[in-house]
């Protein structure tokens, strides 16, 4: 036994090479059933002591309207859905971000390895943890949303380890547009785009499907043409062949519930030599426990 109920409000956990450690269940975990799970981690941050336990989610059974959504993910809204919902996972406001850069000044201000440092950066690092604390819990509601209100989710397929990957390039080679891509990596990784899908196909087991991603903002929902011209601006889409006049955001994501990624480049597989073409790539991979952090004190 790994875990010990002590009282309603305090529990143990036995640490190999440490022992027994008492914790203080949250607010939240009170009414909570003690964790069976074997695994936990111990982490350190932010001035407290944490104890988390592995918890899988239960699959959240489909709906069973056969509903299918589309979503876009994008830097201006963090979720176009097809069916015109915007959805947008909080940041720090813009008096939050303020007062990181006031700290970090004080910080750099302050003597080396002066406590006054310590203290400055702890409260930047608090600041921090709250966007993040943030952007996890709206993909924790956003995901179970979908997973509960529709039969198949499509996600367009991004490549975010190619679209946050250093700009800068190498001394030989050096990247273009440094600036903007930077502003836009840290944008991505604000926005929380792999976490939303990733949480989504855990709940929703066989139900999340990506569409490979070229020309969805593109590509007329209403009648296929595709089209540079076509999208006017950042949110305006007017389809140069039939005049159908959309959100961009909400066109793509239109594009994405049916499954239309624009012009399906035929894959080589290296196995038969055949010629197959990318379509969408159903969600088979197990489900990833979700660390539920609980302070320690
Ligand atoms: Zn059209």
């Amino acid at each position: 036994m790994l875990v010990q109920r002590l009282n309603r409000r305090w529990v143990q956990v036995k640490v190999p090479g440490c022992g027994w450690v008492r914790f203080r269940l949250s607010a939240k975990s009170k009414g909570a059933e003690l964790p069976s799970a074997k695994t936990f981690r111990v982490t350190f941050r932010n001035g407290q002591w944490h104890v988390a336990f592995a918890v899988i989610p239960d699959p959240i059974v489909a709906p069973g309207t056969g509903e299918v959504i589309g979503i876009d993910r994008g830097v201006t809204i963090t979720a176009a859905l097809s069916d015109g919902r915007k959805l947008n996972c909080p940041q720090l406001t813009t008096k939050e971000r303020a007062q990181i850069r006031k700290h970090e000044r004080r910080a750099a201000r302050a003597g080396k390895e002066s406590p006054k440092k310590a203290a400055e950066y702890a409260k930047v690092a608090r600041l921090k943890a709250r966007e993040a604390n943030r952007r996890k819990d709206w993909c924790e509601k956003t995901s179970t949303m979908l997973a509960r209100t529709y039969g198949l989710v499509r996600f367009e397929k991004l490549n975010i380890k190619n679209m946050t990957r250093s700009a800068k390039g190498t001394f030989a080679e050096p990247g273009r547009n440094v600036a903007q891509k930077a502003g836009l990596n840290r944008a991505i990784l604000a926005q929380g785009w792999g976490l939303l899908r990733q949480r989504t196909e855990h709940k929703a087991p066989g139900r999340v499907k990506d569409v490979p991603a070229p020309y969805t903002s593109l590509r007329c929902s209403a009648c296929g043409w595709i089209e540079k011209n076509s999208r006017k601006s950042q949110a305006e889409f007017v389809c140069v062949s039939c005049g159908f006049t959309c959100n961009a955001d909400t066109n793509a994501a239109n594009n994405v519930a049916v499954g239309q990624g624009g012009i399906p480049r035929p894959r080589r597989s290296a196995g038969t030599g055949g010629v197959t073409a990318a379509t969408s790539r159903s969600s088979a991979r197990e489900p990833q426990p979700n660390w539920v952090g609980i302070p320690l004190f």
